[in-house]
């Protein structure tokens, strides 16, 4: 028993062995990649079901790294948070987002694209020179910062509150839109969400896949749905995959959506192109 305990305990030391080597590898890559330029941006267009028309999109970072390919964010964001190296990713999705809102803007006014969110997370928010660098960038492209929404997850604003709350205000006040990201999944209470000074929150996917089969999720889905309206605060799905799913939400009062089903994440110039073509028909 003893030498089985040793031999476990080797074996667990090899996983970890390896887990660190494959963890120090990708940092390194990440590190090349950026300086590199090898990280992009997609937009994902975000669609108004009432107006039938796309009228936001959120940005999504994308890795395609010459050996392993396609590097999903779930594999790297943790690891960029871990490493302090989120603070350039960020800073680089951001940067990437508002030049293209400023080149673009007249055209995406037309198309009735009115912004683009980002994605925060916790250490860039909670950063002592985070404001000062979102308004310099706003500057620097000369966006309004109406064309801006930051996306923030439950677990991010709940882990110090107060101060999470002061942020927000600053950053509502500067005039940029906030939202909670995959609402339902987190922990944060109503009595909270009240206190946000937030403009919409996003419906989790997981809650969104198994509509309308699911009676579970029919039922959260509704009642996310309606205590967004009692808040007063708008309410987009994201994962809509389905005609069903789709059908389903805007019955419930929920216009606005996110998904494959109206569209993919894709790079810049492609939202130009699928737009136009939509406010074509
Ligand atoms: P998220 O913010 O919840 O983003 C939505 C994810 O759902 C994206 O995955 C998107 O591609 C995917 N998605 C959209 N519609 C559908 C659909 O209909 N079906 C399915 N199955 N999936 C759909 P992605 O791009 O892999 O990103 C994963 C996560 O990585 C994001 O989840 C976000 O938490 C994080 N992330 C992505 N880009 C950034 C970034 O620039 N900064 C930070 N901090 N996090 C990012
Ligand atoms: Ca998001
Ligand atoms: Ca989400
Ligand atoms: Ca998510």
């Amino acid at each position: 028993a003893k030498d089985s305990g040793r031999n476990q305990a080797v074996y667990f030391s090899k996983v970890l062995d390896t887990e660190i080597k494959q963890k120090v590898r990708l940092e390194h890559k990440l590190k090349h990649a950026l300086s590199e330029n090898e990280l992009s941006v997609y937009l994902q267009p975000q669609y108004n079901a009432t107006a039938k028309k796309f009228f936001w999109a959120e940005a999504l970072i994308r890795w395609i790294d010459k050996e392993d390919g396609f590097i999903p964010p779930d594999k790297f964001i943790g690891l960029a948070e871990e490493t302090g190296l989120i603070h350039e990713i960020g800073l680089f999705v951001l940067r990437e987002v508002c030049a293209f809102i400023s080149k673009n803007e007249a055209y995406l006014t037309d198309l009735g694209i009115e912004g683009v969110a980002v994605n925060l997370s916790a250490r860039q928010f909670f950063a002592k020179g985070f404001l000062d660098e979102i308004k310099q960038v706003l500057v620097e492209f000369s966006v309004r910062p109406e064309q801006l929404e930051f996306e923030l997850t439950e677990s991010m604003v709940m882990e110090n509150t107060q101060h999470a709350i002061e942020i927000m205000h600053q950053l509502r006040d500067l005039g940029i839109r906030l939202s909670i990201d995959d609402f339902g999944t987190g922990y944060s209470s109503l009595a909270y969400l009240k206190r946000f000074p937030i403009h919409s929150v996003k419906i989790d996917r997981s809650f969104i896949r198994d509509i309308p089969d699911d009676q579970h999720d029919v039922e959260i889905a509704s009642a996310i749905i309606a205590m967004a309206q009692k808040l007063g605060l708008e309410i987009i799905a994201e994962g809509v995959e389905t005609q069903l799913q789709s059908d389903f939400l805007h019955e419930q009062g929920c216009s606005f959506m996110q998904g494959y089903f109206y569209a993919k994440p894709m790079p810049f110039q492609n939202v130009l192109e699928l737009s136009h073509s939509e406010s074509e028909q």
